[in-house]
């Protein structure tokens, strides 16, 4: 039997999520159009005829400018030491080849694990552009092997866990074959409402609100889920925003959130959402330590 850890690291929006959710089967991570939309280390795992592989999904790694971002930074770095294989995701339509990836091909230079480099998003590049991109990344980095995928249509994401599989190490399966991820389902509800946020949302709104979720209530005798959940955002004028006029943003935002959680649950849901002002939680520790932010070892 084969098992072992495979990070999936890279620079926002790249397409990690969407590779991480492709690989298992399963919407583990939300994916949006903006940076910097996955905040913590999530597993999910998948079982192969021949052994486990537990992919770790990370934040994008880009220069920090809250106490919020190192710690992500700092998860998705501890991803690399952590992991038997290291998928580095980069995105095809970037023809620089590397030269956005400076810091993280650093971090990889030390990595005892194999790298391997996945070209993400070949759906929206001609295929003539793809050997030229594969022999300019070549030069950066002494991958063990290079593989373009899209994780949105599925293409050529076989030929990647062909490579994972034969790189795992030897040995038996850490989690038992109905385990799937290692986040509490909580962390979905609030992830759902918080993906609903990103997609309806703009400019700062997305990068300064949070979900908590206050009161989480299994199925009742009728079978309906209880959801009580505030969104965070960072001064009083954002509120308004999210609230929206008669409470219109609101009410869309839970709409579409209780949609997907009642086919995550696959349960009713009643959804309760308010919006609260917490200045500055994103520096605050205490605050991202009750958001279940990653920790730090930076201190
Ligand atoms: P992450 O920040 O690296 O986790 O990236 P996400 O998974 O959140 O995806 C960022 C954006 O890229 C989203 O709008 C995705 O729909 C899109 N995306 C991801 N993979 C692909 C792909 O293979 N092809 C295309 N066309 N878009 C993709
Ligand atoms: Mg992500």
């Amino acid at each position: 039997m084969r098992c072992g850890f495979v990070a999936l690291i890279g620079r926002p929006n790249v397409g990690k999520s969407t590779l991480l959710n492709r690989l298992v089967g399963t919407k583990l991570a939300i994916v949006s159009d903006k940076p910097q939309t996955t905040r913590n280390r999530i597993a999910g795992v998948r079982n192969y005829d021949g052994g486990q592989a537990i992919f770790l999904d990370t934040p994008g790694i880009h220069r920090p400018t809250h106490r919020m971002n190192v710690r992500m930074v700092d998860a998705a770095v501890e991803g690399i030491r952590e992991a038997d294989i290291v998928a580095l995701v980069s995105d095809a339509t970037d023809a620089r080849a590397g030269a956005g990836e400076h810091f993280i091909l650093e971090q990889v230079r030390h990595a005892t694990a194999p790298v391997t480099l996945v070209i993400n998003k070949v759906d929206l590049v001609p295929r003539p552009a793809l050997l030229p991109l594969i022999d300019r990344w070549r030069l950066r980095h002494p991958f063990a092997s290079i593989i373009p995928v899209s994780a949105l249509t599925g293409e050529n994401v076989d030929r990647l866990e062909q490579v994972i599989i034969e790189h795992l190490p030897e040995g038996d399966p850490v989690y038992p074959t109905d385990y799937l991820t290692d986040q509490p389902e909580r962390f979905f509800v609030a992830e759902t409402v918080r993906e609903k946020v990103l997609a309806l949302t703009h400019a700062e709104i997305p990068f300064s609100s949070a979900v908590v979720v206050d009161r989480f209530e299994e199925a009742d005798e009728r079978g309906i889920m209880r959801f009580y959940c505030s969104i965070l955002v960072e001064r009083e004028s954002q509120k308004p925003i999210l609230v929206g006029r008669a409470g219109e943003m609101i009410k869309r935002i839970g709409t579409a959130a209780r949609h997907d959680l009642e086919a995550f649950f696959d349960a009713r849901v009643f959804l309760d959402l308010r919006v609260k002002v917490a200045s500055d939680w994103r520096e605050d520790d205490r605050l991202l330590n009750q958001l279940g932010m990653p920790r730090t070892k930076r201190g």
